[in-house]
């Protein structure tokens, strides 16, 4: 029998990790199930206690359960921990074991475009996918990484966490930034992030962690419009996958061909 994973959440029909691990396990030949399971919010633990003892091996969650499946891990991994928040989980001894790949996922795809050593960072959003990257963000040794939100209170909460880190209203951001990651769900929701008008003057590196399924996320196509060079999050979607797939089956697949595919023929 295959070995069988999946991927929880609410709603969970938009989801790209079935296909993304699909491709993975042909390229290395695994024999797996991996399904897509809409979880009730009143019984998400009770479900992943279930899948568990009836011989699943591996869970992605996604929204909105990641911090209820940090809180049912017991053990995390120490950036799990920082994230406050699980998005993979693996069953080893009768014991559920917690993971964050998210941020990692980000590193891996940013880096394809631009190092972040030395330079100054605008993290925009303070919610649960921006507290996801901090920790790897500040791995890579920045000059500087200024979180901005909507509402400065979450912001600051955040500082507490990281205390490296600044916290500013959207409104106090500036000109001069090196990279600007936008971490809110703006895009996702189809909402106008609503951004002061000098802040993208200086051409910096811009980096949506939404994607969508046909055309420019809102914020890739206000960075564009100023001459900036902007990219959306499908390849952080697949750079986490890849890293939770590494930590389920020991191996690491290629995913530049699983990336191009999604943007040439699943879209
Ligand atoms: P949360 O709901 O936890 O946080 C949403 C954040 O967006 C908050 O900071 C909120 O600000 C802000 N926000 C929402 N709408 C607006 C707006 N119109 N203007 C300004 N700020 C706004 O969501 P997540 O952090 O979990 O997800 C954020 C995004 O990251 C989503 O688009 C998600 O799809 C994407 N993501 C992508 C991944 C990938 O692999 N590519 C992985 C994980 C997430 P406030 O606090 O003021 O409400």
């Amino acid at each position: 029998m295959p070995n069988r994973y999946a991927v929880m959440g609410n709603p969970i029909a938009h989801s790209l990790s079935p296909e993304i691990h699909r491709l993975f396990a042909k390229q290395t030949r695994r024999n797996l199930t991996y399904d897509k399971l809409q979880v009730d919010p009143l019984s998400f633990e009770q479900e992943v206690q279930a899948f568990f003892h009836k011989g699943g091996l591996g869970l992605n969650i996604t929204l909105p359960f990641k911090e209820r499946a940090f809180a049912i891990s017991d053990d995390l991994s120490a950036r799990a921990r920082l994230a406050g928040a699980v998005n993979t989980l693996s069953f080893h001894g009768g014991r559920i074991c917690g993971d964050n790949t998210d941020g990692i996922g980000l590193l891996r795809d940013l880096g394809r475009f631009v190092s972040l050593s030395g330079k100054d960072i605008a993290l925009i959003g303070a919610g649960g996918a921006a507290r996801g990257v901090i920790g790897s963000l500040l791995t890579q040794t920045p000059k500087r990484i200024v979180v901005a939100n909507r509402s400065i209170a979450k912001a600051r909460a955040l500082q507490i966490a990281f205390p490296e880190i600044e916290a500013l209203s959207l409104d106090m951001l500036r000109e001069g930034y090196d990279v600007i990651i936008n971490a809110t769900s703006s895009s996702t929701l189809g909402e106008v992030l609503v951004l002061p008008a000098s802040l993208l003057k200086t051409k910096p590196f811009c980096y949506d962690l939404a994607y969508l399924q046909t055309g420019e996320t809102a914020f890739v196509a206000l960075a564009h419009s100023f001459g900036c060079d902007a990219v959306d999050g499908l390849g952080m979607l697949v750079e986490q996958a890849a890293e939770a797939f590494f930590i389920w089956h020991g191996v690491r697949p290629e995913t530049p061909l699983v990336r191009e595919y999604l943007r040439r023929d699943l879209f």
